[in-house]
């Protein structure tokens, strides 16, 4: 192996001479200690590393290990329900090895070396396969078939294939090509940095139905798409993410925390765990797997979750499976780039940011899509990411939230102001958007109501006319307003009160199926119409405020699932109740 020797140490950066063999993002041991550590940029003979350990007790003099391998991540079964930390440690074979304070130097593998599995063939002797063809497949969790595939850069023809229990290390099968033998184990590894790799990619079309109002009716995000959430302290990122991961209908759930203090964190390993797959009643650990970078954990090993959850989410897809991968937050992870960047001495960006920030957030986006994997049976898979930002003092205009916005397809903006206001999620209506609007409102068409598109366009340009009638009434009172516009003032309230607002932690209103939010958005803007008709005929307006069927709207959101019949009765009685009476149940003419 060869050695080179530490010149200087600054924080989580140690430069190393005489590496002659590194290339950029290969993986070296650092010390006595062996510390894990990853070349991130070289000058002639001098490499400087990035170690993903406390550097403290390293010095000049001390030697650097090359082993001639990219920092990589390990698939295969035993993915599921694991916690890992930013480099794929698991923290739980960590804790029993050396306690709870990490110390350094642990050499523990993210996949169980000892853990049989049970190894069921799909392919048979004979077959000729390549990269990504699924030779058989593993139960890995009650929830979760695990499909194992050719690696990627190998194939032939399947000479042996064994049923049975294994571990991820033994052969499952012995391809030939060639005259040359490849024995596959269900052990893969692939370098965080690179993609992998796929036949093509293909637009998003489906939506990723969160069953969150304000998301899946107006600011839909596709199955493969990509999002983000900034948002300040106390906004409701939080929440946000743990509802996508707990309701969105995606297969696997990949969740990559970066605390800023050391319990938020904490809050994440002691919740997710006791989280429900509302879809099998199982844990929800038995679809995720959990990245958590602690506040005690160091900077660089933070920089590297995001890519070794990336990757993880990646091979996943590659099985044809929708996943959905959250970070939480990506500003702790551009803050960890700033640091290395600094440290590095390369010239500061925007406060202080370096210059590439924008294409390294850019390339953790880019990996996200819906694609057509390798292998013969042309399987879909996709992958979403969704990253919350947390902005200093909620400005939007810092350098983080703008590369995000920059490469990001939707944008769901927090407001500090609505969550004063308790008008949970706190998702702006107005400075929000997507841009899966046309391909997602072809599944709302097809699949929910044909109607879809003009209700949610007539929805939203009321909520967007509310905005400027508000301004008027600011400067010269409600007077100033006819009486169409003190309708559309009361509607707009309407949808956001009982449409836009939802309780995450009540038991009903936390999900709410498509169809649901149509019949739900439906009767909002019905009562409105039938109020602007009852205006034009001389009704006054007070009878329609005080009409005691608002009451049964803005009660609807509590409906069940089972009872959504009841939304199109209330369609019928909102007719009715117009139709015959002057609405406070008393005839007109
Ligand atoms: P952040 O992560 O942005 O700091 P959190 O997600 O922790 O903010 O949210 C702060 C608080 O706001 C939560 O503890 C909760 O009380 C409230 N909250 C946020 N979203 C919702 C929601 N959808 N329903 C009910 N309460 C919410």
């Amino acid at each position: 192996m060869e050695q080179g020797t530490i010149s200087k140490v600054s924080g989580p950066l140690v430069v190393a001479e005489g590496l002659t063999n590194a290339k950029m993002y290969d993986l070296v041991r650092v010390g006595k200690d062996r510390l894990m550590g990853e070349v991130i940029e070289i000058r002639g003979e001098t490499a400087s590393v990035q170690v993903y350990e406390e550097t403290t007790g390293l010095g000049p003099g001390d030697p650097v290990f090359f082993t001639g391998e990219a920092l990589s991540v390990e698939l295969g079964p035993g993915l599921l329900a694991s916690i890992y930390d930013g480099v794929q440690r698991p923290l739980n074979v960590i804790r029993d090895k050396v306690g709870d304070f990490i110390t350094r130097g642990v050499e523990v593998s993210g996949l169980n070396r000892e853990k049989k599995w049970e190894f069921k063939p799909t392919a048979k002797v004979g077959d000729e396969v390549s990269t990504g063809d699924i030779l058989g497949t593993v139960q890995e969790t009650v929830i979760i078939e695990h499909k194992i595939m050719v690696p990627p850069k190998v194939k032939g023809k399947i000479k042996e294939i064994y049923a049975g229990e294994f571990t991820v290390e033994e052969p499952i099968a012995v391809l030939e090509e060639d005259g040359r033998e490849h024995k596959v184990k269900m052990l893969q590894k692939w370098p965080v940095r690179r993609g992998r790799p796929y036949k093509e990619k293909i637009p998003p079309d489906e939506p990723l139905i969160s069953g969150q109002r304000v998301i899946d009716t107006f600011f839909p995000v596709a199955k493969g798409g990509t999002a983000c959430v900034p948002g300040p302290f106390g906004s409701g990122k939080t929440v946000i993410q743990h509802q996508l991961a707990k309701w969105a209908n995606a297969e696997i759930i990949i969740f990559i925390g970066c605390g800023e203090r050391g319990n938020e964190m904490t809050d994440v390993l002691m919740e997710f765990p006791e989280l429900k797959d509302p879809y099998s009643g199982e844990p929800l650990m038995k679809r995720t797997v959990l990245i958590a970078n602690t506040s005690n954990m160091p900077v660089a090993a933070r920089e590297a979750s995001v890519y070794t959850g990336v990757t993880i989410g990646e091979y996943f897809r590659d099985m044809g499976y929708s996943v959905a991968l959250q970070a939480d937050s990506t500003s702790r992870w551009a803050e960890a780039l700033r640091e290395i960047s600094g440290r590095l001495e390369e010239m500061p960006g925007e406060e202080g940011y370096p210059a590439y920030l924008g294409s390294r957030a850019a390339a953790f986006y880019e990996r996200a899509g819906k694609t057509i994997c390798l292998g013969k049976d042309e399987r879909e898979g996709t992958l979403t990411v969704v990253g919350a930002v947390s902005p200093p003092g909620g400005d939007l205009s810092e350098p983080v939230t703008q590369n995000t916005l920059r490469v990001v397809k939707v944008f769901w903006g927090l407001e500090d102001q609505l969550a004063y206001q308790r008008h949970f999620p706190a998702i702006s209506w107005l400075r929000s958007y997507s841009l899966y609007m046309d391909e997602t409102e072809k599944y709302w068409t097809e699949k929910v109501d044909p109607e879809f598109k003009k209700l949610r366009a007539d929805a939203m340009a009321i909520l967007q006319r509310e905005a400027e009638l508000k301004e008027i009434v600011r400067l010269v009172g409600i007077e100033a307003l006819s009486v169409n516009e003190r309708i559309l003032m009361e509607t707009a309230r309407s949808i956001r009160e009982d449409f836009l607002q939802q309780n995450a932690f009540h038991e009903v209103d936390t999900f709410t199926s498509l169809e649901k939010q149509f019949l739900m958005l439906k009767d909002v803007m019905h009562f409105h119409e039938m109020a602007l008709e009852a205006v034009e005929k001389g009704v006054p307006i007070k009878n329609i405020l005080d009409a005691p069927i608002r009451e049964r709207i803005s009660r609807a959101k509590f409906l069940k699932e089972e009872e959504i019949g009841k939304l199109k009765d209330l369609f019928k009685d909102i007719t009715s109740q117009f139709k015959t009476s002057n609405v406070r149940g008393e005839q007109y003419a």
